[in-house]
């Protein structure tokens, strides 16, 4: 399957979620809430998450659905979106992210590569409450499993505060493959800043 033949999110207010778990990992140095989207177009050779890859219909639901149970967490710091392949649901992605406590930060596992996400997503990225995404495909003989699980080939992105006063913020590239754990989390953390309220 190809991109073009996914289904059509666009406005959206009903998609495909597996489940969510708690992770202490997926966000290096915070406690996030992963949601397991359902379905995926990508079809990495190496796939991890095979049994998410198909639209399960049995799997649909809302964005008040998931919304609902999201908020309600006590523990997360940050909501997480993998799959499955989030960018498939876009729409119904960002409508859920658009509803969350604004206390929440929000991180995306995306198999496009970060060039597209960063082209076709901009309004998604430009939500406050985005901080982080890690885009490319998963490929086993790029595996590496010594930092926060992923491949080589994969980029991460945060989303850093320069200006407090006016509230300016900029997408800074994570060297996450050179730099130590400590390194890397105190960048993830560098991006849990608080928004600017006018
Ligand atoms: S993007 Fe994720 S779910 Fe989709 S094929 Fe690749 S590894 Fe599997």
């Amino acid at each position: 399957m190809v991109e073009g033949d996914i289904e059509d999110f666009t406005g959206c207010t009903i998609g495909y979620v597996e489940r969510t778990n708690l992770s202490f990992i997926d966000v290096p140095g915070q406690i996030a809430t992963v949601v397991f989207v359902r379905g995926c177009s990508i079809r990495c050779p190496d796939c991890h998450n095979c049994e998410l890859q198909s639209f399960d219909e049995t799997k649909k639901t809302t964005v008040d659905k998931v919304v609902a149970q999201l908020n309600e967490l006590e523990l997360s710091q940050w909501i997480c979106f993998q799959g499955g392949e989030p960018l498939d649901q876009a729409d119904f992605v960002r409508a859920i992210i658009e509803k969350l406590r604004s206390s929440f930060k929000v991180c995306i596992y995306s198999g496009y590569n970060m060039e597209l996400v960063k082209r076709k997503h901009k309004e998604l990225l430009a939500l406050p409450n985005v901080r982080m995404v890690k885009a490319g495909k998963f490929l086993l003989k790029k595996r590496i499993y010594d930092k926060f699980l992923a491949t080589t080939n994969q980029r991460v992105i945060l989303k850093h505060q320069i200006d407090a006063t006016e509230g300016k913020v900029q997408w800074d590239e994570l060297d996450w493959i050179n730099n130590s754990k400590e390194f890397i989390e105190e960048q993830v953390n560098k991006a849990c800043y608080e928004e600017k309220v006018n």
